[in-house]
């Protein structure tokens, strides 16, 4: 056959395909093709915090990637009208907790296209996906926990955080052999990260988390942690606590990823993020985060509250809040509920520490979301428009493309070592994944409140995932699950 026919034959078999089977989103590329896409996103301003393209362009979209950024005109056989509006990579959260359906919607809504749960993780990463596979809104990850490992080797009865012997026995040369096994095994099987949770399994040694940092260097493998001790009282402090994974990182190599630097180190985080700086500049790879909001949350039947937790966390009865009345607690209530189980929040941070963490080109943004039946922290609902529109557009805290290089491109770069999908997610290129979130950068605006956390943000117009709409003009749409798994190769 000619090269001429083989076109002529492939233009007729496409023109067909599309005749008959307009939904079909799958045809081979070729010449006839070239100029029709599955979808196009047309006279947006588009930002990219890796080219800083920031400029009116047209978008085509195929087979769930971006083709091409373009001045001209184009078509498709779906449009999203984006005058006016900003067209930005989807935002990736690297700090999600207790994802279903409830929280991948409030967070579609909020921009989210990727969400990951890197901090507590799972214990078991096969059965993690099997049960989200095809079945969500968004896409999904997660890590190996340290935590949950440890709950399931020493037989802790804790949901979600250890309530037993995983927060308060050190471990024995056995069980630490063990954790350190399934860690590995989480790892071979395509785990995203190691999870810690240093502060709520507090007898772990230090040799201990040594020992798991050094399985995760084996596998390039950032560590996500939540450190050992919160507040600035020393001699336990953030500081303190800092130093003891920057050493675990230095001695093993492993990657290393502080979470909420902000709820750990309150008002020494100008000087924990110098320290970060610093050890940057020493040419270790350490990564932070943070949140917009002034309160943190966690069970109130944690090992955050055995001890001097007023001392340690500068707080009292009256900062805590319990959520699922609203009440800010007593002694009498903290001992009752802390019996009971279940989440509190903690109104702790000054509000111009937030700010100062923010404003610093270091951290990126991450949730650390926990919604349930309408209950949980306005951060699960609100992070990314708080963000776009209290510290962008309000408060001037960042500028635009640097609020969307948090939100997207380094939260990417964090993962992309280990798992080299991510190298699609997070920019605007051809050939990128058209997970793309598209804002009215004038409206966009966070809902969720302490007393109403499940409200949804508004002002995000467009989410994109693989090409496909999950909020179209503002609405949610139903019925669809483009979320895929981000996971690493399986070993
Ligand atoms: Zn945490």
């Amino acid at each position: 056959m000619t090269k001429t026919l083989k076109t002529r034959l492939a233009t007729i078999l496409i023109a067909g395909s599309i005749l008959f089977f307009s939904s079909i989103t799958l045809f081979p590329s070729g010449n006839a093709t070239e100029e029709l896409y599955d979808v196009v996103v047309l006279n947006g301003r588009v930002m990219d915090p890796e080219s800083n393209l920031d400029a009116v362009r047209n978008l085509g979209i195929r087979r769930g990637k971006i083709q091409t950024i373009t001045t001209k005109p184009i078509k498709g056989r779906a449009v999203v009208d984006a005058k006016g509006l900003v067209v930005a990579p989807g935002f990736i959260d690297l700090h999600v907790h207790d994802m279903d359906d409830e929280h991948h919607r409030a967070q579609a809504m909020d921009g989210v296209t990727t969400a990951l749960e890197l901090e507590i993780g799972t214990a078991d990463i096969d059965q993690w996906y099997a049960e989200r596979e095809g079945k969500t809104l968004i896409n999904y990850g997660a890590s190996i926990g340290h935590v949950p490992v440890r709950m399931v080797v020493m037989k802790d009865p804790g949901t979600f955080v250890p309530s037993g012997d995983a927060a308060r026995r050190p471990a024995t040369e056995v069980e630490i052999a063990e954790i350190k096994r399934l860690i590995e095994l989480g790892l071979k099987r395509g785990a995203v990260a190691v999870g810690f949770g240093i502060n709520y399994t507090a007898a772990a040694s230090h040799g201990e988390i040594i020992e798991m940092f050094r399985v995760a260097s084996k596998f390039r493998a950032s560590c996500h942690v939540h450190m050992r001790y919160p507040g600035v009282k020393e001699p336990m402090n953030a500081v303190a606590a800092f130093e003891e994974v920057v050493a675990a990182a230095a001695i093993t190599g492993a990657p290393l990823h502080v979470v909420h630097i902000t709820s750990m180190a309150f008002d020494d985080t100008p000087r924990v993020l110098e320290m970060v700086r610093e050890a940057r500049s020493r040419g270790m790879d350490i990564t932070t985060e943070c949140y917009p909001y002034t309160a943190g949350m966690t069970r109130l039947d944690s090992a955050i509250f055995d001890g001097d937790w007023q001392g340690q966390l500068g707080i009292d009865y009256q900062d805590l809040q319990w959520v699922a009345t609203g009440e800010r607690l007593t002694a009498e209530s903290f001992a009752r509920y802390r019996k009971e189980g279940g989440m509190v929040a903690l109104h702790s941070m000054k509000p111009e520490i937030v700010r100062r963490a923010i404003a610093d080109p270091l951290t990126m943004i991450a949730s650390d979301g926990i919604l349930k039946d309408g209950k949980g922290h306005p951060r699960a609902a609100g992070t990314y428009s708080r963000i776009l529109g209290y510290y962008v557009r309000e408060t001037k805290t960042l500028t635009l493309m640097d609020a969307l290089r948090k939100i997207t491109l380094m939260p990417a770069q964090r993962l992309e070592g280990r798992v080299p999908t991510m190298k699609n997610k997070g920019r605007l290129r051809p050939g990128s994944d058209a997970d793309l979130t598209i804002f009215d950068a004038e409206r966009v605006t966070d809902k969720a409140t302490y007393s109403e956390p499940g409200r949804y943000s508004e002002g995000i117009k467009f989410v994109l995932l693989n090409g496909v709409a999950v909020v179209r003009d503002g609405q949610l749409q139903v019925g669809v699950n483009p979320g895929r798994a981000v996971r690493a190769p399986i070993q």
